[in-house]
């Protein structure tokens, strides 16, 4: 390492040119994996930066949350991921500008990384809209750190419930409130009173885990609502089947350590989770331009940022149009398509052929969200599905698809095994946290 030059990417040696067009991707998720892979026979070299060693299926970080699966269930190495792709390499960085002119990625230790195209691919982060305190105490689901944190919370919850003589405190220590009824929110809502009710039923001698209060507050009329009527009156029914109370049309005026105040009152809680919206990566930033109102930067349906010719975005960071005209949604199967595309089209262009990246189009396929175990619903546009079908459709096509890992069919099996059989393996504490402080009396 002593002879390594921080200012330059491993590609490019000291005193040789590099071989070949030179294709740096910024983000190691669903869309800039994608990419790199769909670039493995192109006459290229390609950089993969990323801030992690691993790429995160973030959909399943809800099972980690509720200790359904642990966190290397759901994780891979992007170094393994790529392991065979001889025209790439893998950097671990944290990347903090881009210098446009002389075309070059800046990183937080002081590199510079030459490119001749880059791809930008970071994602978003919850957004608190201006309540960032809030985050210290209702984390987002967004990191293997946070799923962790409620994980421990949520399971500390019982222990110190366990050992409390006071009933209004021992309620609240068996209190979750979730913020935002969109996917994650439901998803969060539906697998904590699974794991109240049903895993941790029998566990304990001086509480009743299944008498814990799990509370899903949405500010709008109704959850799940970029689904149709149909399928968020389903998802509502079969919350409060599973025990969990759903207040819309109440907005979070504040989140303390102590729990949350609604227009109604003081709700007394142990574990709090945001679910309530996201923001791009500050991409908008590192370009100069200005974003959309979620922080997006805006491309082409080529996903070519507008006045950067060779830079392209994809992913939860863009406001790439969709046939309607509407920016396509935050989805996995968005990032994926985009950076395939993408990656294919640059491979295409790097073999000498002419004229520009070709028009993305998106093909959905069903936007998802579970309730609980054997209940989901998928929305394909014109046709719905909900209930059992909709599971197992979620579990079979939706998640095996997506995850790119090579266990995969390990991880789909095991998963598949605790979920059926109610098993919560990970259910350990790590990284105690200081005792949940709780107050007493509760809206
Ligand atoms: C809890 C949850 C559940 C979800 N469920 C679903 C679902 O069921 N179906 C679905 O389709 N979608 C789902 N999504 C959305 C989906 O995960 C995102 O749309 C998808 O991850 C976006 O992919 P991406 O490649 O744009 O970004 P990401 O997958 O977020 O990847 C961004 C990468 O960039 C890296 N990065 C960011 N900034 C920097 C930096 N400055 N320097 C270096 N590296 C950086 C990050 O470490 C990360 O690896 C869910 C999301 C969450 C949080």
């Amino acid at each position: 390492m002593a002879d390594a030059d921080p200012g330059r990417s491993p590609l490019e040696r000291p005193g040789t040119a590099p071989a070949a067009p030179h294709v740096v991707i910024i983000g190691g998720g669903f869309g800039g994996i994608a990419c790199a892979k769909a670039l493995a026979r192109a006459p290229v070299t390609v950089t993969l930066i990323d801030r992690n060693n691993y790429h995160l299926f973030q959909p399943l970080l809800y099972q980690v949350a509720t200790a359904a699966l642990s966190p290397a269930d759901i994780a891979e190495p992007i170094r393994k991921m790529l392991r065979h792709q001889r025209n790439a390499e893998v950097l671990l960085a944290e990347v903090t500008g881009i210098d446009t002119r002389r075309k070059a990625v800046l990183t937080e230790d002081g590199a510079r990384i030459p490119y001749d195209t880059l791809v930008i691919a970071t994602g978003s982060v919850y957004n608190y809209f201006g309540n960032d305190a809030w985050a210290e105490h209702a984390p987002g689901l967004k990191t293997i750190d946070n799923a962790r944190a409620i994980r421990t919370r949520v399971l500390m919850g019982f222990e110190c419930a366990e050992r409390e003589s006071n009933a209004a405190r021992r309620q609240a220590l068996m209190t979750s409130v979730i913020i935002g009824g969109g996917p994650t929110g439901v998803e969060m809502a539906g697998s904590i009173a699974e794991l109240a009710r049903h895993a941790l039923a029998r566990d304990f001698r001086h509480i009743d885990p299944r008498e814990a209060r799990v509370v899903l507050v949405e500010a709008g009329p109704r959850i799940l609502s970029a689904f149709p009527e149909e399928l968020s009156a389903y998802a509502l029914q079969r919350l409060e089947a599973l025990g969990v109370e759903v207040r819309t049309g109440e907005a979070v005026e504040d989140v303390t350590a102590e729990g949350v105040r609604l227009p109604g009152g003081f709700l007394a809680a142990n574990a709090m989770v945001w679910g309530a919206g996201i923001r791009a990566s500050p991409a908008d930033r590192w370009l100069g331009i200005a974003p959309d109102r979620a922080g997006r930067i805006p491309v082409s349906d080529r996903l070519e940022v507008a006045g950067f010719p060779g830079i392209y975005a994809i992913g939860d960071t863009v406001a790439a149009p969709g046939a309607s005209g509407a920016p396509l949604p935050g989805l996995a199967q968005v990032a994926k398509q985009q950076g395939e595309h993408l990656g294919r089209e640059l491979a295409r262009q790097a073999r000498g052929a002419s004229g520009a990246v070709a028009p993305f189009a998106f093909r959905n396929r069903g936007n998802t969200a579970i309730i609980g175990r054997h209940a989901a619903v998928f929305d394909f546009g014109k046709r719905r599905l909900k209930g059992y079908p909709a599971w197992v459709l979620w579990a079979v096509v939706h998640v095996y698809l997506l995850v790119a890992f090579e266990q995969r069919v390990l991880v789909s099996l095991q998963w598949l095994w605790r979920y059926v059989t109610f098993q919560r393996g990970a259910r350990l504490i790590t990284g105690v946290p200081k005792e949940p402080q709780t107050a007493q009396g509760s809206a």
